[in-house]
């Protein structure tokens, strides 16, 4: 969940960490720190809790000179965050300062043994165990420190990323992972570490990608060595990142997050691009193309998915249905890991992470493996180890995602899963041609129709004031419009703490309508589709009970109109294809509530971008 960032070279060490965690800032934010290597092979440590400009203020009046140095931004999972659980963690020697990701699963049973032979404790975190075993094998067993490394992470049992630099040993860092992120940047005569690549891609497009299990030997003046587990020597692959800097600016937008919805015209675009051709006539996804009979031979699709990743599957479950008739099922990652789940081979797995990253995504990936299972990953981030370690995939492709609230990660996996069933439809024949073509053609037209949607701007801004000190929101859908509602009422949670819950509209009747008055505004989502009387009904019981209304509606909507207190207007779209245009309004109303209450839209408190952790 956390960032790490990590450098030995000529340049300024101090700057790279500090710029290349503010690039990582994203990803965990409740305490930040570093330590640097002096060129005499002094170690020094520095951090604050909060945010990376707590530390840069810390750092302010402190040497900073350093040929090599680590650094981390923390998402606490053992130990509150303060200055003292903060990364990175001294060794009880002050010879080590190690930075970690992850959580080490039995460090209560390492802490218990370190501490019969004599250790002591000075923080609340996992990690602190970790750095002091490394120095407790390294000291007893007289060895290097990349062998005690080595000897540490095979007692250890969980997950990491971690980066770990010894006093007097000023141009080396050793770095590993298991589940979470690690990649190393080659330079001219300088390395660098990241959890991804943002921190040094002004630096080098030169990559690699650490694997599970390998541990990474940066050097100052040789070429970067990777070591397995059991001390063997692993090949060097050097990838190109993909990745440009503008990408990662807020170009003129206030927050991120405003402009990644701003964004998604030209995300999806980008999404659909060499994927639609033909003026809508054929559907190109390699990833279903190269596996034809995986496909056409299917028995049943399990999608296995974590937070707004989950929603989006929703919406794959119904268009994957409808289009190919395949049946479909939808499980949180979580639950699924633990659920003994019964797959067989001709079962596909589909499994959804806009990071790539999300633990219990992978390791469901990995029990969908070990039966059998042909497994397709839907990422965004290029070179993440879901893609990796999938036997096939599509990419989302919307560019980096700086705000926690997913936005156009979102939209982007709705069009991945629309394209996919089409793709899927177009090989099995479960679809007339001319449908095809129509729904096709009509997503050509969905990068435009999501710009006019986006025109809702300002309507929206001024509705957010009428509620932005709402205690709870009730979002309703049926059909098409029931995950549009849950993701609604997410990120109306996640961004301005407002209680907010999702429901099937009809659902509504058996529990929360009783909750119902003038003080909880309902947000209705009813385009016009085949389910459209249906919901007016419910729009009526919720009208006779006094609830304020704020209804998303097709152009031209009159019935609605009527009966709502607020009508927000999309275009009309085919049924299949209204989440894309109706979650555009719902992601600027929690936007503009959010901002409304003074709440850090991009970093909202507790969360994380990418969950490297169960
Ligand atoms: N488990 C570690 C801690 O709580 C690392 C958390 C992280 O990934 O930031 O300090």
């Amino acid at each position: 969940m956390c960032g790490i960032v990590g450098y030995v070279g000529g340049g300024s060490v101090y700057n790279v960490l500090i710029n290349g965690l503010k690039r990582l800032e994203y990803r965990g934010y409740d305490s930040a720190g570093m330590a640097l290597v002096s060129p005499g092979g002094d170690l020094h440590v520095y951090k604050a809790k909060g945010k990376v400009s707590n530390l840069e203020d810390f750092c302010a009046d402190k040497n900073l000179e350093a040929v090599a140095g680590i650094a981390h931004t923390r998402w606490a999972t053992h130990g509150e965050p303060s200055d003292s659980n903060a990364h990175p963690h001294y060794s009880e020697d002050g010879e080590l300062a190690l930075v970690h990701n992850g959580t080490i699963e039995n460090y209560q049973l390492l802490k218990d043994a370190l501490a019969q032979h004599g250790c002591k404790f000075h923080t609340e975190t996992d990690t602190e165990v970790l750095v002091q075993l490394i120095e407790y094998i390294r000291t007893t067993n007289e060895c290097e420190l990349v062998d005690a490394v080595r000897e540490a992470l095979n007692q250890v049992v969980g997950a990491y990323a971690m980066a770990v630099v010894e006093k007097g040993n000023p141009d080396t860092i050793i770095a590993a992972r298991k589940s979470s992120p690690l990649v190393v940047g080659i330079g001219d005569d300088e390395t660098f570490l990241g959890s991804d690549g943002t921190p040094f891609i002004e630096y080098t497009n030169k990559v690699v990608y650490v694997d599970d299990d390998q541990i990474a030997v940066i050097k100052r003046g040789e070429p970067l060595k990777l070591i397995n587990l059991k001390g063997s020597e692993e090949k060097v692959n050097v990838k190109k990142l993909e990745l440009s800097i503008t990408q990662l600016e807020k170009g003129g937008y206030p927050h991120f997050m405003l402009k990644e919805i701003f964004e998604q015209p030209n995300t999806l675009t980008d999404s659909i691009r060499g994927r639609i051709v033909e003026g809508g006539r054929r559907i190109i996804l390699n990833g279903v193309m190269d596996h034809k009979d995986k496909f056409l031979n299917a028995n049943r699709i399990i999608i296995v998915a974590c937070g707004t990743s989950w929603h989006a599957s929703l919406l794959g479950k119904q268009l994957l249905q409808d289009m190919c008739g395949i049946p479909v099922e939808v499980e949180y990652a979580s639950e699924f890991r633990y659920s003994n789940p019964v797959i067989t081979p001709r079962d596909i797995v589909i499994a959804v992470s806009q990071s790539g990253e999300t633990a219990d995504t992978l390791a469901a990936i990995q029990i969908a493996k070990s039966k059998g299972a042909f497994v397709y990953g839907v990422s965004n981030v290029v070179g993440a180890s879901i893609p990796r370690e999938t036997h096939s995939g599509t990419y989302i492709h919307v560019g980096p995602e700086i705000g926690v609230a997913s936005t156009k990660a979102f939209t982007g996996q709705v069009l991945v899963f629309t394209m996919m069933a089409l793709a899927i439809a177009q090989i099995k024949g479960s679809m007339e041609q001319k449908d095809i073509e129509a729904v096709a053609g009509c997503l050509l037209r969905i990068p435009d129709l999501v710009k006019e949607t986006l025109r809702l701007n300002d309507d929206i801004q001024r509705l957010s004031l009428i509620y932005t000190y709402a205690r709870n929101f009730l979002y309703l859908g049926r059909g098409y419009s029931y995950p549009v509602a849950l993701e609604g009422a997410l990120k109306l949670k996640e961004i301005s703490y407002i209680h907010a819950e999702g429901y099937p509209a009809a659902e509504m009747k058996h529990g929360p309508i009783a909750l119902i008055d003038s003080e909880m505004p309902t947000v209705i989502i009813a385009p016009k589709d085949h389910l459209y009387e249906k919901i007016v009904s419910n729009v009526q019981q919720v009208k006779s009970r006094g609830g304020s209304i704020i209804a998303i509606v097709t152009k031209g909507d009159t019935t609605i109109r009527e009966l709502a207190n607020h009508v927000l207007e999309v275009p009309d779209v085919p049924e299949c294809l209204t989440p894309l245009i109706t979650s555009i309004p719902l992601q600027l109303l929690s936007y503009y509530i959010a901002i409304n209450k003074g709440k850090n839209v991009d970093m909202p408190r507790n969360l994380a971008k990418s969950v490297t952790v169960e």
